[in-house]
């Protein structure tokens, strides 16, 4: 299958997070004309925005995908909701959330739909794990991974040794 490299930002804060981004890897690996390909460590992030609520447990992954932008999006928003994510308010706490960080090197301004992610190249919960997986990715019109990752505070991202054992135990 050839396809194009796509990005995705896994977040969880409720619920047993890091049982559910495991989960969420299993479920990439099975969506339509898709393959995943890498992921990084699970890490546990000091909440962003709202502070009063649990640590995240964040990943990334690569998949390599045939569906286009639109499809992909969708199919992550169905897993989301198979996972009983609730959409609160900004920033709240959530079950899952899957988010289309790069697809290729396009770049998309499409109601419901904005690649590269406007928010990736500040977020250390985000460049760590990707820095990780894809150092020398490019995030289009912004530069490398590993050169935005030296712009940001990446006190409060650790790869969670505690995560790996709730996950072995479940
Ligand atoms: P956030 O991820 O910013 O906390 P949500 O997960 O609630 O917020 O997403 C809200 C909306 O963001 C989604 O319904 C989706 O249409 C839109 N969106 C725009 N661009 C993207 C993207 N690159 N990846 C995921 N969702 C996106
Ligand atoms: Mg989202």
């Amino acid at each position: 299958m050839t396809g194009v490299t796509a990005y995705i930002a896994l977040g969880s804060n409720l619920e047993n997070p890091a049982v559910q981004i495991e989960a969420a890897f299993g479920a990439l690996a099975t969506i339509a004309g898709s393959r995943l390909v890498k992921r990084s460590s699970l890490y546990r992030t000091a909440p962003v925005g709202f502070a009063d609520q649990p640590d995240f447990i964040n990943a990334v992954g690569a998949i390599e995908t045939v569906l286009e932008p639109r499809a992909l999006l969708d199919a992550l928003l169905a897993l989301e909701a198979a996972r009983g994510r609730a959409r609160t308010f900004a920033n709240a706490p959530r079950t899952l959330d899957l988010d289309v960080l790069l697809y290729g090197e396009r770049q998309i301004n499409e109601h419901g739909l904005t690649v590269p992610h406007p928010h990736m190249h500040e977020r250390a919960f985000v460049l760590v794990p990707l820095a990780e997986i894809a150092p020398d990715c490019v995030i289009p019109g912004r530069g490398t991974v590993r050169e935005l990752l030296r712009q940001v505070d990446q006190r409060g991202v650790r790869i969670d040794e505690g995560a790996r054992k709730a996950v072995n135990a479940s």
